[in-house]
């Protein structure tokens, strides 16, 4: 199956061997690529290849897995909401990165790539260190040099080579796109075949509601890959009819990098903090796919929640009574539940997605612990 990638800025267009990463003009790329679905085609184990007919690639039957399956979705109640937890942190690194990192390294491997440079906060760090190992791709890995020992402990374990940059994640992501000139960027923030992995947990969703789309779905939002992912999993069952109405999706940012709050207010996002926030995985002061970010939330209805540290705090808390251990990032989409006390419908049904493990985040719980 051949793909062409295309700008949604300026038009153009590149044949997908060309393994470019973003547009002449600056922008993202998407892929022109509209799969015909149909649920009653799906055979198979449930897991991410249940959906290969969705997925763009050319030999799905020769991609490299870890023996996924579906994760739970799960009945919780928080501030007296009852809501369907997405457990995407029991995927095999910990994260729902592993749906996109799935997609793009095998993608990568199908296009001849050996060689990747990625950049991130740490989950799809852990999750193209993996699945790169798993499918014998040499993977290089730059992450903030304050980020979490956890996260980059995995990295190494998995055997990429660790890039520690001073800074924060936007001279990370510089000194990636530095490296990228004599390797393949797998950026996850703008390759748009990491989008087509994270929107398979929307079909996990749908097909374990039985195909009757929730009310609303919240999702912590930094580049916005798995809000993405669900919004073009979204499209793709619209225009196969299998649902008639969007769910509405929910961006939740933290107080201390609100892009979307900003773009709203016509502001411009400050400058982050030299030490990593509490939320550190949704901390992306320029989401490069932000047009499409706000696109998805208009036009579901929509909308953004900004939530404060001690809203998060709270919230990973009240997780962990339940069962339930998860990473602070994961812990401000619970948090904006809050928001929908009093607020809906009972046929409302409400999916919050949990998207990192806490086992991830050992040392910034522990300081949490400590200053309260
Ligand atoms: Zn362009």
């Amino acid at each position: 199956m051949n793909s062409t990638l295309i700008c949604p800025s300026c038009g153009m267009q590149y044949p997908e061997d060309e393994v470019a990463w973003r547009c002449r003009c600056g922008s993202y790329l998407d892929l022109a690529f509209t799969p015909r679905f149909d649920p009653a085609c799906l055979e198979g184990p449930e897991c991410f290849l249940r959906y290969k007919s969705v997925l763009p690639l050319s030999f799905p039957e020769k991609a490299f897995t870890f023996g996924e399956r579906f994760t739970p979705l799960h009945s919780m109640v928080f501030y007296g909401v009852p809501v369907w937890a997405k457990m995407d942190f029991l995927l095999t690194t910990g994260s729902f990165k592993d749906r996109g990192a799935f997609m793009m390294v095998n993608k990568c491997r199908e296009l001849g790539i050996t060689r990747i440079v990625e950049d991130s906060s740490g989950n799809s760090a852990c999750a193209m260190a993996a699945y790169s190992a798993l499918a014998g791709i040499e993977a290089h890995i730059f992450m903030p040099r304050g980020n979490s020992s956890a996260k980059t402990v995995q990295v190494r374990t998995y055997g990429a080579t660790l890039h520690k940059i001073p800074g924060n994640r936007a001279d990370c992501a510089r000194a990636a796109e530095e490296a990228a000139k004599n390797c393949y960027y797998a950026a996850h923030t703008w390759n748009p075949y990491f989008l087509h992995g994270t929107k398979t947990v929307i079909y996990e969703i749908m097909e374990q509601f039985l195909w009757q789309a929730p009310g609303v779905i919240i999702v912590p939002v930094g580049s916005g890959s798995q809000l993405l992912g669900i919004w073009l999993g979204l499209q793709e069952m619209k225009k196969a009819g299998v649902i008639s109405r969007y769910p509405r999706l929910v961006a939740v940012q933290s107080e201390h990098c609100a892009p979307l709050k900003n773009h709203r207010e016509g502001q411009l996002t400050p400058q982050l903090p030299k030490d990593p926030i509490l939320a550190e995985g949704i901390a992306i002061r320029q989401p490069p796919r932000m047009r499409q970010i706000l696109e998805a939330i208009n036009e579901t209805g929509g909308e953004t929640v900004t939530v404060t540290d001690r809203q998060i705090v709270d919230a990973l808390k009240a997780s962990a009574r339940q069962g339930v251990y998860i990473e602070p990032t994961s812990a401000a989409a619970v948090a904006a539940v809050e928001h929908y006390k009093g607020r809906l419908h009972k046929e409302d049904r409400v999916v919050v997605t949990l998207t990192g493990h806490g086992l991830k985040a050992t040392p910034r719980i522990e300081q949490i612990l400590d200053n309260s």
